[in-house]
């Protein structure tokens, strides 16, 4: 089967500096929730942008990222766009029309649907994060979880195969990340999500691979990684707490892939 990523052999530096990411490969079917850990610096968010192409200035004549086993090149770009729906950490930098409505339009619009066909795309999106009636609300007025979710509706609206998140609730108070988390549950299109919070990964991710100074240095059951006290401390990490007294969650008797 083509897997919705793959990832062979990735290396990136920023400019002038150190590598940012050492030869990382992976690959992820279609519909698998898979979490990315690992201490600040580690390379997450670098990894992330380059599942949609958002640092296309180091496109080399053999790319490193296929999505649906089409190479993630300049002539892709939109086509990648398309099927990979991204949401930043910061919701601030997602968001720049003045009301919801035209934002959560953005993107249905520019793929030539009628009027009538974008409303309802709106509509349908909005509805999917529970925020109906929004629609000629101010992005900007809005608290951190809601903007959040202009964001993430704006995404869906798009209908993306798959979705990447970059530390989703790093603004979120807990109402709202449960919130989160019962919607991204939900939703069956293919997840990676960069995550501090090892409790929502337990929750969403079967699968965790963990990255530490540009290098995977871990890929496996979920349950089984952040269980590993020994490994998460290595790496900077903490055993979530729902894990500290044996394993809440299904089958841990699988052995995690681990590369180092
Ligand atoms: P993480 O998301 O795991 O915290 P990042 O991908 O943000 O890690 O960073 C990986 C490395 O790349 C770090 O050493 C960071 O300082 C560096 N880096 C990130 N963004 C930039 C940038 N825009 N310019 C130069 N270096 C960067």
């Amino acid at each position: 089967m083509i897997p919705a990523i793959e990832v062979r052999d990735l290396r990136f530096s920023y400019h002038d500096e150190k590598a940012a990411l050492h030869g990382v490969s992976f690959s992820i079917q279609e519909g698998e929730s898979v979490a990315l850990v690992g201490p600040n610096g580690a390379g997450k968010s670098t990894l992330l942008q380059h599942l949609n192409g958002l640092l296309p200035e180091k496109f080399g004549p053999n790319p490193a990222v296929a999505i649906f086993g089409r190479p993630v090149s300049t002539e892709s770009l939109d086509e990648t766009h398309r099927k990979v729906g991204f949401l930043f950490q910061e919701s601030d930098d997602q968001l720049f029309c003045p009301t919801v409505h035209e934002d959560v339009a953005f993107g249905p619009q520019q793929f030539g649907h009628g009027e009538a066909e974008i409303s309802r795309i709106v509509r349908d999106s909005l509805g999917k994060v529970g925020l109906q009636g929004f629609d000629d609300r101010i992005p900007h007025h809005l608290s951190a979880g809601e903007k959040q979710r202009v964001c993430l509706a704006g995404i869906l609206a798009c209908e993306p195969s798959i979705l990447v998140l970059d530390e989703p609730t790093s603004d979120l108070d807990p109402r709202s990340k449960r919130g989160l988390i019962a919607l991204l549950k939900s939703l069956s299109v293919t997840k990676v999500i960069a995550s501090h919070d090892l409790e929502l990964v337990v929750q969403l991710c079967p699968r965790t691979i963990l990255l530490d100074a540009g290098h995977a240095v871990a890929d496996g059951p979920t349950i089984r990684l952040l269980a590993d006290e020994a490994l998460m401390l290595e790496h900077g990490l903490e055993k979530p707490h729902s894990l500290q007294h044996g394993h809440p969650h299904g089958n841990t008797s699988s052995n995690p892939n681990l590369f180092t």
